[in-house]
């Protein structure tokens, strides 16, 4: 009988780690407490419009590529990739902007109007990042955690090196273009790992570069639609998704997990368990404090956490023929003092904001003629105290008052249906600890060796995938997780002969 393996939630990295190990032969059953797949990436429906709820941003493809391939499918047969080009227009405070795009020349003339010696800076520090791409992805992404020594191995030093670990973000592209336009816009992703660039590793500068060089993509139908494409997938090859299904706790026997209890009482038996849920908030409801190890309570208490996200969705009749992703960048993002820099505090002045309007890429999701808006402001995560009963209608026509800086103009006038989404929102609706969307935040004390490791340190059988865990938060990454996962799962809990990678290629 092949190994059953038990996951719980189907979160971006609960779903990746499922199709990879039903395509080797393991009997795998996903408990999802949503009505629905996907996790942050799930999505809603208003009436006769769709809306991606968290990420829009697709980066390297061929990760979803190889996930689809290695369990013997073709990626595109189960969800198409659109391109999107230029991919993001960056507004800044002096209005001026900078379209973002693959089209080297077309960047560089860009640059060569804002200084003239600004492409050749662009050359330097693109080949620079090609060489450290090379070196690094692998070593530092492409393999699970390792111990603190583990990290300092003579072969892989140079790479280390090379992305000059001491030095911050901001300081990264200072001293590549000298201009702080540049600095803000290459930079920014920082936000989304929870960081000011001024405070985040210049190691993460291959964000940027793995956009500039690999580009931007949509998959059609959004990223719920990407969600349901893996679920079908894993659903194809024979595992099993429970929909609305909380599980409530894993089921030990001592220090070995033996499978799931459901918030129904019922057991469900397993060899072993992927838990996808938000690693804080999962550790703390699903495990008693005797086998947590170092987890307490007050560890995640003393972490630092991301900022979290005001979200608008709007379903809009009529369309604005503006980029897909446009990111403003206030003069508030130059600010070096809390609570800038931290988010402990709501910017009701000048916040930087995102919106993505993907009909103009992808017109599937609302009716024709009409369109969606999705809108992002960083905000503090719960644990600044917020109240968001008292705030949220006052902060909503603020945010809505700032669309014309990206050219949004009236707006409210055309506004069909409307879903806003607060901190508490993230916390309370989507299991998120502290509502911190992305996660425990990525400084150099949170991440590799310090980072919570996929293999759980204190319950056999019990294995963590998602943003929250090793290497760290984002689609690209997770998906890298889900394969540390998978092989995890395969050499803890081999398949007898002929289970072995009977579904798919095997990875
Ligand atoms: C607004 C926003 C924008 C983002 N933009 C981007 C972007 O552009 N690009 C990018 O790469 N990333 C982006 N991200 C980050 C990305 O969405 C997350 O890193 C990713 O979704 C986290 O995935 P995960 O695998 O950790 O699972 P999650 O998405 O957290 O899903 C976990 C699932 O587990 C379920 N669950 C929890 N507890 C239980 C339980 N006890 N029983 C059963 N089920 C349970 C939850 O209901 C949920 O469905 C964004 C995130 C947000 C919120």
């Amino acid at each position: 009988m092949a190994k059953r393996i038990a996951i719980v939630g189907a979160g971006p990295g609960g779903l990746a780690t499922a199709l990879r190990l039903v395509a080797q032969g393991y009997a795998v059953e996903v408990f999802e407490a949503r009505d629905r797949v996907g996790g942050r990436m799930g999505g809603l429906d208003q009436g006769p419009y769709g809306f991606d709820t968290g990420p829009t941003i697709l980066q390297l493809p061929r990760l979803y590529d190889d996930l689809f391939a290695q369990a013997g499918l073709n990626r595109a047969d189960y969800i198409p990739f659109l391109p999107v080009e230029p991919y993001t227009r960056v507004r800044f405070w002096d209005h001026t902007h900078l379209d973002l795009t693959t089209d080297q020349d077309q960047l560089k003339a860009q640059l060569a109007a804002i200084r003239p010696d600004l492409p050749a800076a662009f050359d330097r520090w693109y080949a620079q990042q090609q060489r450290q791409y090379a070196r690094g992805y692998e070593p530092y992404l492409g393999q699970p955690a390792r111990s603190l020594l583990g990290y300092l191995k003579l072969e892989e030093l140079p790479a280390a090196l090379g992305f000059r670990p001491w030095e911050t973000l901001y300081q990264h592209f200072w001293n590549a273009f000298r201009d702080e336009r540049l600095v803000y816009a290459f930079s920014y992703p920082a936000k989304y790992l929870g960081m000011h660039p001024t405070l985040s590793a210049s190691v993460f500068s291959l964000i940027p570069y793995v956009e500039l060089a690999d580009g931007v993509w949509h998959p059609q139908g959004g990223f719920r639609a990407l969600a349901q494409a893996i679920a079908r997938a894993i659903t194809d090859l024979g595992g099993r998704i429970h929909l609305n299904c909380p599980v409530q706790q894993i089921a030990l026997r001592g220090r070995q997990a033996t499978g799931v209890v459901l918030s129904t009482g019922e057991t469900v038996a397993a060899d072993g368990v992927v838990v996808n849920g938000d690693f804080a908030r999962a550790v703390q409801d699903l495990l008693p404090p005797a086998v947590r190890g170092k987890y307490s309570d007050r560890y995640f208490a003393r972490k630092q956490f991301s900022c979290s996200t005001f979200m608008l969705y709007l379903g809009l009749n009529r369309r604005y023929d503006l980029p897909h992703h446009q990111i403003y960048l206030s003069a508030h993002i130059r600010r070096r003092d809390r609570p800038f820099i931290d988010d402990s505090a709501l910017d009701a002045v000048d916040p930087p904001f995102y919106v993505c309007n993907p009909t103009v890429t992808d017109p599937t999701s609302a009716p024709p003629g009409h369109s969606t808006l999705y809108v992002l402001v960083p905000i503090p995560h719960t644990g600044y105290g917020v109240d968001w009963a008292q705030e949220k209608q006052a902060y909503r026509d603020f945010v809505i008052s700032r669309l014309p800086k990206l050219g949004f103009d009236n707006v409210v006038d055309h506004i069909q249906t409307e879903t806003c989404y607060t901190a508490n929102t993230w916390q309370d609706a989507y299991s998120v600890y502290l509502g911190a969307v992305f996660n425990l935040s990525h400084g150099l004390t949170q991440l590799g060796p310090f980072r919570p490791p996929i293999r759980s340190e204190t319950v056999t059988g019990l294995y963590w995938v998602g943003g929250a865990v090793h290497p760290g938060s984002g689609l690209m990454t997770i998906l890298e997780a889900a394969k540390h996962t998978a092989q995890f799962v395969r050499s803890d809990l081999p398949l007898s002969g002929n289970s072995t990678g009977t579904k798919g290629a095997g990875s």
